[in-house]
């Protein structure tokens, strides 16, 4: 297998970079590999999905993919079913949104999926806005009264100076192409003071960081995923955008799937043992993870320089 020429975020040149698995999930061309580049320790996908594979990648397997990763807990086949499984999800994010939820927000999410983090949200008051490409969601979105669009093309054409205060998006920037261009473009849609507030995996999850599980490793790398970021290609990504920012950690899976994992080699786990092992454990457990940096999650914050 031949390494890439140079890393496709910092530029390092090909003695910088080094295979970290040929196990790509979901992937098909035996060909494609994850990359690892020491300069910006960013990890990517070599070759990644040419243009064609992803339209059809996004437009008719997503949700299918998705629903084969997730199991039947994740719900992905109804979007009600979708709504409930997430709640824990919701509130979890919650916890780091609340001090930016000030009265009456223009609030927009990229990738809303079935809305669920937007109807709480609408009812007390924020405007919402959702970009979700697949066809059954955004419709989903829409028939419960918020405005929903496939792509931020249609929102631009439909409603082309629209300003946010809060654009977020949970688990969509390792799944874009370019997501310098991304964000600047995010940039450019927020109002003065605005923000934007995302999530990614840390490629630092203790599953591999920590424990090295086998089985785990041929599940994480996903096809779906060009980019996984740790803190300090996170750092290096966000610094080369005109705007100030903060990297936060989280962790989103307990202790109890953690040993789902270590004893079967299989997700699920969630909540299995809490009963045994106390919630206070479990929570211990999540922020010595946390405090370690070796958790499952990031966090970014990001607004224009000059406005924090
Ligand atoms: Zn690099």
């Amino acid at each position: 297998m031949s390494l890439p020429e140079k890393c496709p975020l910092c530029s390092a040149g090909r003695e910088s970079q080094s295979v970290v698995t040929r196990h790509v999930y979901g992937g098909t061309a035996a060909s494609h590999a994850f990359f690892h580049c020491e300069e910006c320790d960013v990890r990517y996908q070599f070759p990644g999905l040419t243009a064609d594979e992803e339209a059809r990648f996004y437009a008719a397997e997503f949700e299918g993919f998705m629903a084969s990763r997730s199991g039947e807990a994740g719900g992905w086949q109804k979007a009600e079913q979708h709504l409930v499984a997430n709640e824990p999800t919701r509130q979890r994010r919650m916890k780091y949104l609340a001090p930016y939820l000030k009265d009456g927000l223009d609030l927009l999410e990229i990738g809303c999926s079935s809305g669920f983090m937007l109807y709480p949200l609408a009812e007390s008051g924020h405007r919402c806005t959702g970009i979700e490409p697949s066809g059954v969601f955004s419709e989903f979105v829409r028939g419960r009264g918020l405005c929903a669009y496939q792509s931020l093309e249609d929102l631009q054409h439909a409603a082309p100076h629209s300003k946010f205060d809060l654009i977020l998006h949970f688990f969509v920037l390792e799944h874009i192409a370019n997501p310098a261009e991304f964000l600047k473009a995010q940039l450019d849609m927020l109002k003065p003071g605005g923000r934007i507030i995302f999530e990614v995996p840390n490629a630092a999850d203790p599953l591999y960081s920590v424990y090295d599980i086998p089985a785990f490793e041929r599940f994480y790398w996903s096809v779906a995923h060009p980019w996984y970021f740790s803190e300090p290609s996170l750092h290096f990504l966000l610094g080369q955008l005109a705007a100030e920012y903060e990297v936060l950690r989280d962790q989103r899976y307990d202790l109890s799937n953690h040993m789902i994992w270590a004893r079967d080699g299989r997700p699920g786990g969630m909540g299995r043992f809490t009963s045994k092992l106390g919630i206070e454990v479990e929570e211990s457990y999540k922020q010595s993870l946390i405090r370690s940096g070796t958790c499952d999650t990031l966090i970014g914050v990001v607004s224009k320089k000059g406005e924090v």
